[in-house]
């Protein structure tokens, strides 16, 4: 494919500007001008849309395929909640500041709270932000409020514990906010060992981060006893809830024990993501969290107004631009409003389910470290691939060349060879058992034809690439 500017012919026109029909601004000073006409590639409307429309067919999206990403929740999203966010693009973030009495900004001032109330009510805790961008970010401001309760309590607290099995976000975020991280092992069940965490609590504990289900799809039985232990230690439990795709209307962390938890719209709540973004992972907390939270926080004043808190000197100030991704917010509101109780309930259901779906008509093609039912994901491991000489990542290049996005592989880091598998609430049986037949050929084809796997992927533009150098000198450009 040629780049734009390959394609360009000198004076070849897309679009013609209108005369001008202002007046002429006063001249620019000489410094600003540009005496040289911008080096822009002159095409066609034509040859524009054609190249726009080559490159976002190679984009591989959720709308064209299956996505199957482990630990990301690539769920369909509903085009309505689009509609809904469209409907708020006018109103200027600064409309919130203007002065009271203005009504301009009570529309979405009062949505921000009703999603704050409502994944509040989802969660099981008191009181939720929206401010936070991204999981990771909200990760970081949970941490970040742990740690001013801590402060404003008095107490000396240096680590925070994470089990092995943990998002990376985890250990980052509160290496970040200044704390120490003891990582804990996972015992041969899968779950984080109990007497390893035991051991390792101790008065200087700020924090335990969970995931639950962990990262393995895996329910942790002694979620309870593990919040006690770190109660009796005044350490507070942090709820990485940026999946909450199993546990969506079944449990709710606040009732487990859990202080702090922040969720990711951009996953559970049907909003798109992937391209970095935009996200929105809002972070909820307990009672004795709320004077900490970023502000300013949204109140309702006793006439019924939304508006902004005024003062609040113990909170740790603001974490993002005005109210966060406002629009993300407004898709998960449509997401959550339009589903309701019932259909959130359901969604976790059909989403365990499929996992569970998965995991039984894969399980006798390829290992499976913990085998028992699993959450809203899968995890198989191609060690039994490995004695042909083929490896998860082989698997995985294979499928892109069959129309699938790759699973997550490699992760987490406790399974050799894992390759993890969430199909998500939106997906139909057909398109699993579609995947499902592609898999154990890719597993027949491991016995047969191992080299077919080694040089996947043969239909993109692209083959197998240096996935380090990749992700750190990182270069979109090709041809
Ligand atoms: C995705 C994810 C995160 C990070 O969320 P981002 O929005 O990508 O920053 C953290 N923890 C878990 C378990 C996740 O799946």
């Amino acid at each position: 494919m040629k780049l734009i500017f390959e394609q360009s012919v000198p004076g070849r026109r897309g679009l013609k500007l209108p005369i001008a029909d202002v007046p002429k601004a006063a001249p620019l000073p000489d410094n600003l001008v540009r005496f040289e006409p911008a080096q822009l590639p002159e095409v066609s409307e034509l040859d524009l849309v054609r190249h726009f429309t080559g490159l976002s067919r190679r984009n591989f999206s959720v709308d064209g395929n299956f996505y199957p990403l482990g630990s990301c929740t690539m769920k369909y999203n509903a085009k309505v909640t689009e509609n809904a966010a469209a409907l708020f693009a006018g109103t200027h973030p600064m409309t919130a500041l203007l002065p009271e009495g203005d009504t301009s900004a009570q529309g979405s001032l009062c949505l921000l709270l009703e999603v704050s109330r409502l994944l509040a009510e989802i969660t099981g805790m008191d009181e939720v932000s929206c401010q936070p961008l991204a999981g990771a970010h909200g990760e970081m401001t949970g941490i970040m409020l742990i740690a001013a309760y801590h402060r404003a309590k008095g107490n000396k607290k240096k680590y925070v514990i994470v089990p092995d099995s943990s998002h990376g976000t985890n250990p980052a975020s509160a290496a970040m906010v200044g704390y120490e991280v003891i990582t804990i092992p996972s015992a041969s069940y899968g779950d984080m060992d109990l007497d390893a965490y035991r051991a390792a609590m101790n008065g200087e504990v700020a924090a335990v981060m969970m995931t639950c289900p962990n990262t393995l799809g895996l329910f942790n039985p002694h979620i309870s006893e593990i919040c006690d232990i770190a109660h009796e230690h005044d350490a507070l439990m942090y709820y990485d809830g940026a999946n909450l795709n199993a546990i969506l209307g079944k449990v709710r962390p606040g009732d487990v024990g859990f202080d702090v938890i922040h969720v990711n719209l951009h996953k559970t709540f049907g909003t798109p993501h992937g391209g970095g973004g935009p996200g929105s992972g809002p972070v909820g907390v307990k009672k004795a969290l709320i004077p900490f939270l970023p502000g300013p926080r949204i109140v309702k004043h006793a006439d019924g107004r939304c508006g902004l808190e005024k003062d609040n000197s113990q909170s740790i100030g603001r974490v993002a631009n005005f109210f966060g991704n406002f629009g993300v917010i407004v898709k998960a509101y449509a997401y959550m409003t339009m589903l309701g109780r019932e259909g959130l309930i359901q969604v976790s259901e059909q989403a365990v389910l499929n996992a569970n779906y998965m995991l039984a008509r894969l399980k006798g093609h390829f290992d499976v470290p913990f085998d028992q039912t699993c959450m809203h994901e899968c995890v198989f491991s191609a060690s039994r691939q490995v004695k042909q000489g083929v490896h998860a990542i082989d698997i995985a290049k294979y499928l892109i060349d069959r129309g699938y996005h790759p699973p997550t592989v490699y992760f987490p880091l406790n399974v050799k060879e894992a390759i993890m598998i969430e199909p998500t609430e939106t997906e139909s049986k057909e398109t699993m058992d579609a995947f499902i037949e592609i898999m154990i050929e890719a597993a027949r084809m491991a016995e047969t034809n191992p080299d077919m796997l080694h040089e996947a992927p043969i239909t993109m533009p692209v083959g197998r690439l240096d996935e380090t150098k990749a992700a750190r000198e990182q270069n979109v450009c090709f041809g």
